[in-house]
């Protein structure tokens, strides 16, 4: 392993210790959850949307490390970010786990360290779970806003 993947693999594992943004979500106005039945990942992402902007994600759930570690790196990647910026990343993120992003990733900051999942296919849905649980959240449009509850810790 070349020191790169290993300075990226040491991200991941770090991200799946220590997940960034997890638990339930006060006030959140959009929610979904995702399931990959193939490796038992599951995720549920909460955000809270003011106008067109993500001000706030979270997540809980389990799976593999590499479903955690994405998800943990997601919710870092899109808070702030307006809803078209959040879809242009995940097409770049899409792109880069499936080894077709032109740059390999080097502009997408942490998101790189997925670079190597494009090597193992039956990973990339791991990587995408949260992603496509965001996408989906947005896409459902405002929810009611969701009692906090302390299902998972
Ligand atoms: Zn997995």
């Amino acid at each position: 392993m070349s020191d790169l993947q290993e300075l990226y693999q040491s991200v991941i594992l770090d991200h799946n210790r220590k997940p960034r943004n997890f638990g339930a979500l006060d006030g959140a106005n959009r929610a979904a959850d995702g399931k990959n039945p193939l490796c038992g990942d599951e995720v549920h992402v909460a955000l809270h949307v003011e106008g067109d902007t993500i001000t706030e994600v979270k997540f809980t759930g389990h799976g593999c490390a590499i479903s955690k570690a994405s998800a943990s790196l997601m919710t870092a990647a899109v808070k702030g970010k307006t809803r078209a910026e959040a879809e242009v990343l995940f097409a770049r993120f899409h792109a880069l786990v499936l080894g077709q992003d032109a740059g390999g990733g080097k502009d997408l900051g942490q998101l790189v360290v997925f670079s190597s999942v494009s090597r193992f296919p039956v990973r990339v849905k791991c990587a995408s779970l949260a992603w496509h649980t965001l996408k989906a959240a947005l896409d459902d449009g405002p929810i009611d806003v969701v009692p906090s509850v302390s299902t998972e810790a």
